[in-house]
């Protein structure tokens, strides 16, 4: 029987998300502060015969499975940096990540596909080298190998670990339609534009890194911000509705999640949030409404499916 193994990664939300300037090489300066949450794809990478790739669960159909998917693109990094003489694989993929939901949900399996492939060939890949690896293959792969909470810069890559006393719990709305990460940057930028503004570099959200110290979920409450979300409910103007619908329904705060259109929302307690997500799922808001915490680790492996 050939080899697999298997690893299991969690979605991001970001609690912070200040987006700077358009930058000279296309990117933009972000200052964002990550949480991993217990919402999670699985990746099994096994040696084949044959190269292919399977998904299932959560928007299956709307993730390529061909070589174009990230989780491909990371066995494929991974094998090429390790000189592997005989990389051919199957990956399987089982999502549970809204696919285009502003989670990084793409991320979360290439970050999956790095660290499943580096057992079945039984690399030594160190941390450093798995990190700069993951930065080549997306800004929020990094990330999605450390999980728990983290201040990210440049583009989300460079990560710092943050002290996130006490778990924090969540409602997740994943929308109707997903929404494609450039078209909320350029929608950004467009709004920017029009309204003449200087953009100043984005700033370390220091009373948000107080708060999640602390562990005192109505501190953190007031606290969450991201820069895109005006974008996002430009091109989604419902979003304005789901976001309204989670206060009413009792949650502490609601935001977009990274570039949308799945929308986090916190509350006081697991309780609180079992009742705002009922009560989200009666209105059909939604495609899926479930609950989460956070933060758990990144990346890890799990015996093999
Ligand atoms: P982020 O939060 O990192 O900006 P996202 O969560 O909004 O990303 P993803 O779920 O990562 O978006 O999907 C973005 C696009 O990437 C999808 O529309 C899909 O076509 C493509 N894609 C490639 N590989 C994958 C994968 N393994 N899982 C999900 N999407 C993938």
């Amino acid at each position: 029987m050939m080899g697999g193994a298997t690893a299991r990664v969690p979605a991001k939300i970001n609690l912070h998300l200040g987006v700077g300037p358009l930058r000279e090489d296309g990117y933009h300066e972000l200052n964002t502060v990550f949480c991993a949450l217990s919402l999670y794809d699985d990746v099994t990478v096994r040696a084949a015969d044959e190269f292919s790739v399977t998904v299932r669960g959560e928007g299956q159909h709307d993730v390529p499975a061909d070589a174009t998917n990230l989780a491909a693109r990371a066995v494929a990094a991974i094998a090429e940096y390790a000189q592997v003489p005989d990389p051919q694989v199957a990956i399987e993929i089982e999502k549970q990540i809204p696919v285009a939901g502003g989670m990084a949900g793409g991320s979360a399996d290439a970050a999956g596909a790095l660290l499943a492939a580096a057992r079945l060939w039984r690399l030594d890949t160190g941390r450093e080298e798995l990190h700069d690896l993951a930065a080549s293959l997306g800004s929020d792969v990094p990330f999605s190998l450390l999980g728990g909470a983290a201040l990210g810069t440049n583009r989300g890559e460079e990560l710092l670990p943050v002290l996130h006393r006490g778990e924090l719990h969540w409602v997740i709305v994943a929308a109707k339609g997903g929404l494609s990460t450039p078209a909320v940057y350029h929608e950004l930028d467009r709004l920017r534009a029009g309204r003449g503004e200087t953009v100043p570099p984005p700033e370390r959200p220091d009373e948000l890194i107080v708060a999640l110290a602390s562990g005192d979920v109505h501190a953190v409450a007031p606290l969450l911000h991201n820069d895109l979300q005006p974008a996002a409910l430009s091109l989604q103007p419902r979003l304005r509705r789901t976001l309204r619908a989670g206060g009413e329904a009792g949650a502490l705060a609601g935001i977009v999640s990274g570039s949308g259109p799945t929308c986090v929302f916190l509350c006081d307690g697991e309780d609180a949030a079992i009742s705002v997500a009922t009560e989200l799922s009666g209105l059909g808001v939604a495609k899926a409404v479930r609950t989460a915490h956070g933060p758990v680790p990144g990346a890890r492996l799990i015996p093999a499916h």
